[in-house]
């Protein structure tokens, strides 16, 4: 496998202010940058060659410095529904998912983070195999561009994003920031700060500084219990991240935000879905401005979960309404390609994926 260090960074790592920099430092005009990206997001070219409007020895010195090809489709699956999942490889060798989910109001995508992840999630594919690195910022926003490319095919664009896929982005928060800056730059490509949605695990201190971060995007918090206990069980990151201060972040958010956030809370077939695990689940997050999004997961046949029955699923939904609570459950797409998180890669590339 190739040292990703010994690769040329990717040209959509650089934020636009980033690039009127490395212009500078180049002598070349600050106004080259809107041409470049205009050319990288707007016209989506695949050569540095193609940009005809740039000097030859400007585009040269791009090409020496920066890759413009990052990810090299190794499977394109189509579902029924729409939903399109690729395998992507990257220049050292590993690969990533990204999935595209249609719907009737727009599309939307769902972008890796890291090849693999390190927090343990007992219920994720993902995870198998440990952490083999980060992304960078280029690598992702390559993600949501080639998923662009794809529905241009279609006269279609990508409406919303969601930092869902493989990896915990905020276990690589400095490459986050910068690729959703630059998804939600005008000069990129220009996607709504609110139709953008990061969820995480829950690393408190990073929750602190996104609150900083003064982005109006979508925020989500993978709950999946409504105690130490069972969420310890499902997520050891809570060994770390305790519950209650869990909590006190999300609130720090909210306050300083003014935005609402989502609760994710897969149901498990046994182990967190019971009338009590709901009742509880409303005292947890009374008082807070939030919405709970029920996804009911599919069989993990390595991890032996099961599916919530469906009658269980409404019942559920049901307390947490009595309740007060917001709350609405997951629609589900791509049933038959493997469109849940890690299940391609793990099926197409076991190699990396084994723990
Ligand atoms: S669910 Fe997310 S954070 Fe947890 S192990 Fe899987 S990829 Fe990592």
């Amino acid at each position: 496998m190739i040292d990703i260090q010994q690769v040329k960074p990717s040209i959509f790592s650089l934020e636009y202010l980033t690039l009127e920099a490395w212009l500078k430092d180049n002598k070349e005009p600050k106004f080259r940058a809107g041409q470049i990206f205009d050319w990288l997001y707007k016209k989506r070219v695949t050569s540095f060659e193609d940009m005809t409007n740039l000097s030859k020895d400007l585009r040269d010195k791009l090409s020496n410095d920066f890759n413009l090809t990052t990810l090299k489709t190794l499977t394109k699956q189509e579902s029924k529904d729409g939903t399109i999942k690729f395998l992507f490889e990257l220049q050292d060798g590993y690969s990533i998912e990204t999935v595209v989910m249609r719907h009737e109001y727009g599309n939307s995508v769902c972008v890796t983070t890291q090849v693999g992840c390190r927090i343990g999630c007992t219920f994720c594919a993902s995870t198998l195999g440990g952490l083999k690195r980060n992304l960078e910022a280029g690598e992702i926003v390559a993600q949501v561009l080639e998923a662009q490319r794809a529905l241009d095919g279609v006269n279609e664009r990508v409406s919303s994003v969601v930092v869902m896929g493989i990896g915990e982005p905020f276990d690589n928060y400095d490459p986050l920031v910068s690729f959703l800056k630059t998804i939600n730059s005008e000069k990129g490509l220009n996607i709504g700060a609110r139709h953008i949605t990061v969820s995480t695990s829950g690393i408190i201190p990073k929750i602190y500084d996104f609150a900083n971060e003064k982005l109006q995007i979508n925020f989500a918090i993978s709950l999946h219990a409504p105690t130490t206990e069972i969420r310890t069980s499902l997520m050891p990151i809570n060994k770390a991240y305790t519950l209650e201060n869990l909590m006190d972040a999300v609130r720090y958010y909210i306050d300083k935000t003014g935005r609402r956030i989502t609760f994710e809370y897969g149901l498990f077939g046994g182990v967190n879905d019971q009338a009590e695990h709901a009742e509880l689940l409303a005292k947890l997050i009374k008082g807070i401005k939030c919405h709970v999004n029920l996804i009911p997961v599919n069989d993990v046949v390595e991890r032996n979960f099961v599916r919530t029955p469906r009658e269980q699923i409404f019942k559920f939904e049901k307390i947490l309404k009595a309740n007060g609570v917001n709350v609405t459950i997951r629609r589900e797409q791509g049933h038959d390609i493997d469109a849940a998180c890690g299940q391609l890669r793990a099926k197409e590339r076991k190699e990396e994926t084994r723990g």
